[in-house]
C-alpha cells in the first residue's frame, strides 16, 4: 500500500522507511511539511499517512485538518507521530482529525499494528470508492435503458413524453414556439411481409439513422411505437418544421433505395406548439396531419396549423 511518511528528523524518517519498506509497501517519503502537502496535490497520492506533529512548514497535524477540509477527506487514515506526549496533546490532534496518536520513543510492533489498522480502513474506502464507481455506471446504464428503444437506439416513447412536458413549461415560461413531425412507414407491412422481419429491421434503423443525421442537436427524436416515430424541435417554427420532414422524407427514400434496393416511403404530420398548449391536442393535431398525408396517397408532408386544427365533436 502507498504511505506517506514525513518526518523532519532524518535518522527517524530513515528508521520508519525501513520498517515499512520490508512489507512491499511504497513508500513517499517528505523531509517537512511542504513536501509532504506537495505529495498530496499528486493525482494518485497515498492515502495512509504517518506525520509526524512537529516538522519545518507544516505541522502534522495542521496537514490532517486541511486533509479533513477535502471532498474526500473522510478516506485518509492518518497517524500523528509525536514526542509532545500529554493527554491534551493527543486530544487536540483527535480533535484536528487525526485517526490515531503514537508517542516517540514508540515500539515497533505497535507502529506496525496500528499501521495495519489503517491500511483496513483505506482498504475498505477503497472497496466502497469502487463498488460506488460500479453503482453509478450501473445505474447510468439502467437510466439509458430506460429511455431508449432497443432497435434503433432512439428514444423511446416514455423518454419522449417526459421531454415534451419539459418542452412545453419551458415554451410556456420563455414564450417560445416549438414543432412536432410523426412520422409513420409507409405500407411497412408489406416490407415485413415480402422481405422478411429483419429486412423491416433494418429498414427501421435506417430510418432512425436518417432522422440522427438529419435533425439539430437539440431536436429529440423517438420511436413512437412500431414503425412510427416522432420530432421534437424546440424554438421552430411550422415552415420550419415542414421543411425539415420534406428533407427526411427525401433522403429516407434514397437512403433506403441505396442500402436495400427497396423502395420504402413515410408519410410526415407536421405541427406547431403554441406557447401555453397542452400536449395532448398537439399529440393530436400531429396525428390528424400525418392521417390526412396518408389520406392524401402517402410519401408526403402534411401540416396543421393551431388554427387549422379540426374539432371533433365531443
Ligand atoms: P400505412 O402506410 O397505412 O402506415 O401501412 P402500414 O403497413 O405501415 O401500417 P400497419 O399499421 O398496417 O402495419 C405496421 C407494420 O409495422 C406491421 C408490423 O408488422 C410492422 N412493425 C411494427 N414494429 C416492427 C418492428 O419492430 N420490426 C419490424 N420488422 N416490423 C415492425
Ligand atoms: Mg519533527
Ligand atoms: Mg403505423
Ligand atoms: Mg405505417
Amino acid at each position: 500500500m502507498k504511505i506517506l511518511i514525513a518526518e523532519d528528523d532524518k535518522i527517524s524518517r530513515k528508521m520508519l522507511c525501513k520498517i515499512f519498506s520490508e512489507q512491499q509497501d511504497e513508500i513517499f517519503a517528505a523531509v517537512d511539511g511542504h513536501q509532504a502537502w506537495d505529495i498530496l496535490q499528486e493525482p494518485a497520492h497515498p492515502r495512509l499517512l504517518i506525520l509526524d506533529w512537529l516538522m519545518p512548514g507544516k505541522s502534522g497535524v495542521e496537514i490532517v485538518n486541511q486533509l479533513r477540509q477535502r471532498e474526500n477527506g473522510h478516506e485518509y487514515y492518518v497517524i500523528i507521530l509525536t514526542s509532545m506526549d500529554r493527554n491534551e496533546d493527543t486530544i487536540y490532534a483527535l480533535e484536528q482529525g487525526a485517526n490515531d496518536f503514537v508517542t516517540k520513543p514508540f515500539d515497533t510492533g505497535t507502529l506496525r499494528a496500528r499501521v495495519n489498522v489503517g491500511r483496513r480502513v483505506v482498504a475498505l474506502h477503497e472497496t466502497l470508492n469502487e463498488k460506488m464507481r460500479l453503482l453509478t455506471e450501473a445505474n447510468a446504464t439502467i437510466s439509458r435503458l430506460a429511455s431508449t428503444d432497443e432497435l434503433t437506439g432512439l428514444y423511446n416513447r416514455r423518454f419522449f413524453n417526459q421531454a415534451l412536458e419539459k418542452a412545453i413549461s419551458a415554451g410556456q415560461r420563455h414564450h417560445l414556439n416549438a414543432a412536432l413531425i410523426m412520422a409513420d412507414l409507409d405500407h411497412f407491412k408489406r416490407v415485413n411481409d415480402e422481405h422478411g422481419h429483419d429486412c423491416g429491421d433494418q429498414v427501421l434503423k435506417i430510418f432512425a439513422t436518417t432522422l440522427r443525421a438529419t435533425i439539430r442537436q437539440e431536436d429529440i427524436a423517438a420511436r413512437w411505437g412500431g414503425e412510427e416515430f416522432i420530432l421534437l424541435l424546440p424554438h421552430t417554427p411550422l415552415v420550419g418544421a415542414q421543411t425539415l420532414a420534406e428533407r427526411l422524407r427525401q433522403r429516407f427514400t434514397q437512403e433506403c433505395r441505396d442500402q436495400t434496393s427497396l423502395a420504402v416511403s413515410a408519410s410526415f404530420g407536421v405541427t406547431e406548439i403554441l406557447p401555453g398548449e397542452k400536449s395532448a391536442p398537439v399529440l393530436l393535431r400531429a396525428d390528424q396531419a400525418l392521417y390526412r398525408a396518408k389520406d392524401a396517397g402517402r410519401n408526403c408532408v402534411v401540416s396543421v396549423a393551431q388554427k387549422d386544427e379540426i374539432k371533433w365533436p365531443s
